[in-house]
Parts: C-alpha cells; structure tokens; sequence
C-alpha cells in the first residue's frame, strides 16, 4: 500500500525542508528505525494516534504503515505538503493539523477518543507536554501511552529510581500514577542534523492512581523537596503547612534528603495533607 512512497531524502530534497533550528528540528530518515519506534506501543491496527511534530512524516509514515489512525500536529507549515502527500498514500488515515501543539486542547482535538501519542519534539516543547500530560487531577487520562523521544539525560530523570541524582520532580511525577520505561536510546548519527547529545525514547502507561491524594498536593511537595535537594526535609519542607507533623506521624526522618525518599513516599506525604474530598 505504501510501497510507492519516496524515500524520506527525497522528500524533504523536493519539498525543501531544510531543518530549522529555531523549530528544534532534527529529523529521523531511517524508516527500520522509524518502524521499531512506532511498534513500541504494541499493535496499533485500527487504533487512534495523537503525533505531535511530524515535520516531513518519517515517523508518520511507520504509523499510517502500522494502520493506526493518525491525528498529526505539525506547526511549521512548510512541512504540510509533504503530510498531504502521506494523505493521499493513506487515505481517509491522516488527519493534519497545523498549530502549536502547547495551544491545542488535544482532548477536544481527538472527539474524546482513547489514544496512543508519539513524538519527537524540541527538548523545551517535549519537556512542557510531558508535564501537562501527566499532571491535572483527572485520571487516567485519556492517552492510553506515551512514547517520546527526549535527551538521554531528560529520559534518565524521568526514568530513574530513588538514591540516584537523575530523580527528582520528573521521575515523582512520571511514576506515581504510570509505569515509565526507557524503550529504546537513539544515537545521535541517527538525526539529521545530528544534534549535540544523545537521545532516547520514553514510554509510559498509566497505571490506577492512589486513593486520597491531590495530584497538585504532591506536585508542591516536590517543587519544595527538590527546589532545595542538598537540604535535609525538615528545612526544604518548613513552608508546607503540615509537612514536618505529617513527616513525624508517617515515622519518615526529617534528617533526610528529598532524594533519598521513594515515590510511595511521596505519595504516602501528599496523602497526609490532602484534605478529605
Ligand atoms: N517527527 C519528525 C522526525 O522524527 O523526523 C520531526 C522531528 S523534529 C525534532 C520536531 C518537529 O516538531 C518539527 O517538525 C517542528 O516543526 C515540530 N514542532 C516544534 N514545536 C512544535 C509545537 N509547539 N507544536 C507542534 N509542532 C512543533
């Protein structure tokens, strides 16, 4: 069905797609690769897909290839034609929508519909939904996943595990009410333009979320923990009302430092001190 699509080059060549830099653009031409990233969130046959940065549609393409259904935000419009390219091959698969993905109500966007999201974004643009999409108080979301690409370094925080200097505010946020994987490190040789540091692909599912605790709750709590991560909890903690009683009544030590405490204690604090609904 797709087998008379020109290869990605060639596409970008003829649409002149130059990347842009200040569109954080780095685009990915191998299309095994581009395949193995969108098999990540599993069978995807007949299933809604929310991708956001399409830029020429490499990774587009392994979708509509994969038979989902693809709602495609792509904010810089020089690259539309080439998605219309990828509508006609795929028709009636391929809905393009050309914003900033950060001003789009994506609920609003998908009618509603459960859906999987995948994306290669700029670092600052990434980052921003990543927090969005996981924040709120309404769970689970509507994303059935979330598989995106990150800097190395980002992907780690997200990922990593309590006692280690990667955790902090991402991984709390990232782990309390999901499961978060690092599915795949992508080398930088693998971007055109190559940017300066490696990257990897994130992929999180949510998982039900703990009874009793205020999302907003605990996102204060570990803006205030890690705001002042070398300081032990009695003192980062000190401007929460409630905190250090809370502390002392779940037998936590105010001698230690927020990243020594686990996700479960985190949330085990955050419950403390939500008022009753
Ligand atoms: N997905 C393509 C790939 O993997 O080759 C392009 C990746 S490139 C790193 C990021 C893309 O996101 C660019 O096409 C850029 O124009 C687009 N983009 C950047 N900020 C955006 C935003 N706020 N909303 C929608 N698209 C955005």
């Amino acid at each position: 069905m797709s087998a008379d699509l020109p290869p990605l080059r060639e596409t970008i060549a003829r649409h002149g797609l130059s990347a842009s830099k200040a569109l954080g653009q780095n685009f990915l031409l191998d299309e095994q690769l581009l395949a193995r990233i969108a098999a990540i969130p599993g069978d995807l046959t007949g299933r809604a897909v929310l991708e956001v940065g399409p830029g020429p549609g490499g990774l587009t393409r392994a979708l509509l290839r994969a038979g989902a259904r693809v709602t495609a935000i792509e904010m810089d419009r020089r690259c539309l034609p080439a998605l219309g390219e990828l509508d006609a091959a795929f028709p009636g698969q391929l809905r393009i929508v050309e914003g900033d993905a950060l001003k789009i109500d994506h609920a609003e966007l998908m009618h509603g519909e459960p859906h999987a999201v995948l994306s290669n974004l700029p670092y600052n643009v990434g980052t921003a939904l990543f927090v969005r999409w996981l924040g709120g108080e309404a769970w689970p979301p509507l994303w059935t996943s979330l598989t995106l690409m990150f800097q190395q370094e980002v992907a780690q925080r997200i990922v990593a595990a309590p006692g280690t200097s990667a955790y902090g505010r991402l991984a709390v946020l990232a782990q309390w009410r999901a499961r978060a994987r690092l599915a795949m490190k992508v080398h930088r040789s693998a971007f055109t333009p190559p940017p300066k540091v490696m990257s990897a692909i994130v992929h999180v599912e949510p998982i039900e979320m703990p009874e009793g605790v205020s999302a907003r709750m605990l996102e204060r709590l570990t803006e205030a923990a890690f705001g002042q991560r070398r300081k032990m909890l009695r003192q980062s903690l000190k401007g929460v009302p409630g905190a250090l009683e809370a502390l002392e009544t779940l037998d936590i030590d105010p001698q230690r430092r927020a990243e020594t405490l686990g996700v479960e204690e985190f949330v085990a604090l955050a419950r403390a001190l939500t008022p009753p609904a």
